[in-house]
């Protein structure tokens, strides 16, 4: 029988004492940083801000953000605490410019994050006992050994099977017994359709749920894959930056959202134009302060992810705050003709309509001063041999509908069963073809 909390007495701790917590272990961190990281020093220096001026959490609020351009600017250990005598790992994180993003974890950092992993599975409903199918990719990304120290401190059995080579997955899973499967969504769903394909029916797996993260998925997907692999779907959170997955988790009985790991993450929600912070229940970009960590701690560090936070307590009993599904990025939003568009809008849209793939691709060109957009869709095996007819319809329909909820004009183009590349990592969901 698994048990509902790793941690019981700090995941459904009363708030006031959440905070006190909180505010003890921020106080440590900005007197610590202010020694020992001169880039944090420089820049609260520059805003007029002593440690001693942090009396209240809202006093967090004073402080300097942390971008990933400090990050790169203080490429590859500026921005750590100390040597790297005390540093037991680093991983890194592929900029699509630029250079990787660096991060590094003494001993002490590495339990706690297996900790906080541990907890990320039980609060998913895993326990010791559990065969857990990992099929992040393992390496410099944090995702594969982040998950994998976890699940071995949880107690359950690890199978470190990285990604790629879905045949091979679909074997291992069935003779291993694998009962959990990390990955991210899209590959869940290539996962499920290479499965397909060797005639294996899910339900003859003793698969039981799923833990997705590593990039935006919508509700529409979550439904898709559950269905097609006949498993439970929970969504997982974190970012290398700030420690890596399990920063937060989606447990089984939630209404939705994530809870927070807040003894060790404080987070934030900000208006992304102008830097004021918002409060609880209203969207706006995700900005994390690590309260425990080592080697590599970071203060508001924006995570360019759209979300909410929900304070409510949780039917599971958690105490912990709630974060929506991330919706988008303020790096992925694109403004076609000045219109705000999200990919995860466009697929909202799409998973809605029989017949469509959960595979599309978004084109963005630029045709003399205008900015054009134009989706590829995916359309099911059986509606792809039907009449013309029908698929002029559909078109249509999908233009309309993209028209109605997002508000722009765009050219839908039917394709192929499977003639959109599939990933073993995270989806290309856009190709920008524009040359500004
Ligand atoms: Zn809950």
């Amino acid at each position: 029988m698994a048990t509902l909390y790793w941690e019981e007495e700090i995941e459904t701790l009363p708030r006031v004492g959440l905070e006190s917590i909180q505010l003890k272990r921020l106080q440590a961190l900005v007197a610590r940083v202010y020694e020992t990281v001169e880039p944090y020093r420089r820049k609260m220096v520059a805003a007029g801000i002593e440690p001693g001026d942090i009396r209240q959490l809202s006093d967090l609020q004073k402080l300097p953000f942390t971008t990933k351009d400090d990050l790169r600017d203080n490429y590859p250990f500026g921005m750590f605490t100390m040597g790297l005598d005390d540093v037991v790992r680093v991983h890194a994180s592929s900029g699509t410019t630029g250079k990787p993003t660096v991060v590094g974890y003494t001993k002490k950092d590495i339990d706690t994050w297996a900790n906080l992993m541990a907890r990320a599975l039980t609060c998913a409903g895993a326990s010791r006992g559990d065969m857990v199918h990992n099929a992040y990719g393992y390496g410099l990304f944090t995702g594969g050994l982040g998950a994998h120290y976890g699940a071995e401190k949880l107690g359950a059995t690890v199978i470190p099977v990285s990604g790629g080579n879905s045949k091979r997955q679909i074997t291992i899973m069935k003779d291993f017994g694998s009962t959990v499967l990390l990955s991210t969504p899209s590959y869940a769903l290539n996962l499920a359709e290479a499965m397909e394909a060797m005639g294996i029916d899910p339900a003859s797996l003793s698969l039981r749920v799923g833990i997705f993260g590593a990039e935006p998925w919508s509700e529409n997907m979550r439904e898709e894959v559950e269905r097609k692999l006949n498993i439970k779907a929970v969504d997982i959170y974190g970012l290398s930056e700030v420690i890596g997955p399990g920063v937060a988790q989606e447990c089984l009985q939630s209404s939705g959202g994530m809870h927070i790991f807040e003894d060790h993450f404080l987070p934030e929600i900000i208006d992304p134009q102008t830097g004021e912070a918002l409060p609880h229940g209203e969207r706006g970009e995700l900005v994390f302060t690590t309260l425990t960590k080592e080697a590599f701690p970071v203060i508001r560090y924006r995570t360019k992810d759209i979300s909410t936070l929900h304070t409510q307590t949780c039917n599971c009993g958690r105490t912990l705050v709630r974060m929506d599904k991330v919706t988008g990025r303020t790096d992925d939003m694109l403004i076609i003709r000045g219109v705000n568009v999200f990919p995860s809008q466009v697929e909202h849209v799409l998973m809605g309509i029989e017949g469509v793939e959960p595979h599309y691709q978004i084109i963005v060109e630029r045709q003399g001063t205008m900015d054009t957009m134009s989706v590829e869709v995916e359309v099911s095996e059986t509606l792809f041999s039907d009449e013309i007819k029908e698929l002029e319809q559909l078109t249509r329909r999908i233009t309309r509908d993209i028209k109605d909820i997002l508000g722009v004009t765009c050219q839908v183009r039917l394709v192929n069963p499977r003639s959109i590349q599939r990933s073993e990592g995270k989806a290309q969901r856009v190709i920008d073809k524009r040359q500004i």
